[in-house]
């Protein structure tokens, strides 16, 4: 079993969906956890509960909106006077669909700045931290739409391909930090496919809307167009993945993008 007593893990979008799910696995694992997310007062305290309850010796709300650089500055320093992150999890995001040329401007301003510029930000204030510490893990949740395309997603793509590119030069620029006794420090992203969440609700309901109101022939219709497994992920396996990364034993698994799609990319 992986053991992150006395480590810390900031998750961005941790009050709910893949982020939550990532973090329960981390605080199982005894990690501290350093919750984020936009969220009123009751969702980030039922959020750092549940972390508690997880198993986390300490969980605390740091909030922040990471379309806004001058609050991820704000953010990642709260986290250095709780002690730092030594491991981050740059999973907040957002999705909003529409053809290329009916993207509004500021759609594609905002998916950029949170699902790809954010990261780039918090990495940039973390990654020293954990080479001078020997050990490090930078987990992006990127998607299957960093490694393959799909109509009516230009700004989601683009962003989500700038991330898994981001993460494999901040792979090689800290590859060989560390040891294998200290654990390294490695960056990845995990490229999910369909994963039940509120973030494809919008996608959903619209296919569920063309199937004459059945939700479950929608969330079928979806699947049976990318994700050959024809099933839906749930987030505690992306979590699972999470943790896996974050052991010793994957000292050496860096600069990958890793997908957890039911077999969409290997078509
Ligand atoms: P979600 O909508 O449930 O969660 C998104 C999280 O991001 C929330 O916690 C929210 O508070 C946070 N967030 C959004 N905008 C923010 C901002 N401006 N500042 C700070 N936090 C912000 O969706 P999810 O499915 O859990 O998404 C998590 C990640 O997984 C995203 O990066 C998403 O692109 C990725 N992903 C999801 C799927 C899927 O099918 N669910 C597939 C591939 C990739």
């Amino acid at each position: 079993m992986t053991d992150l007593s006395g480590k810390t893990a900031l998750v961005t979008g941790s009050v709910q969906g893949i982020g939550l799910a990532i973090a329960k696995e981390l605080a199982g694992a005894g990690a501290r956890i350093a919750v984020h997310g936009i969220a009123d007062e009751a969702t980030a305290q039922a959020a750092t509960e549940a972390l508690q309850e997880a198993g986390a010796p300490e969980a605390r709300f740091f909030a922040g909106d990471l379309s806004q650089p001058e609050e991820i500055d704000a953010l990642m320093s709260a986290v250095a006077d709780w002690g730092g992150a030594d491991i981050v999890v740059n999973n907040a995001g957002i999705q909003k669909t529409a053809p290329l040329a009916e993207m509004p401007r500021e759609t594609w301003d905002a998916i950029l700045a949170v699902n790809l510029s954010a990261a780039f930000h918090i990495m940039q204030a973390a990654l020293p931290v954990m080479a001078a510490r020997g050990f490090g893990r930078v987990i992006n949740i990127a998607s299957v739409h960093g490694l393959v395309a799909s109509k009516d997603k230009a700004p989601y793509v683009a962003a989500k391909f700038g991330l898994v590119g981001l993460s494999r030069v901040a792979a090689l620029e800290y590859a060989d930090q560390g040891s294998r006794d200290t654990g390294g420090v490695t960056v990845n992203c995990i490229c999910p496919g369909w994963t039940e969440t509120a973030i494809i609700e919008p996608q959903v309901a619209a296919r569920a809307a063309q199937m004459g109101g059945d939700r479950e022939a929608g969330i079928a219709d979806l699947l049976s167009e990318k994700q050959p497994s024809k099933r839906l992920s749930d987030p505690s396996e992306i979590g699972a993945l999470a943790l896996w990364l974050c052991a010793p034993v994957a000292h050496n698994v860096t600069g990958t993008a890793i997908p957890v799609d039911g077999g969409w990319t290997a078509q």
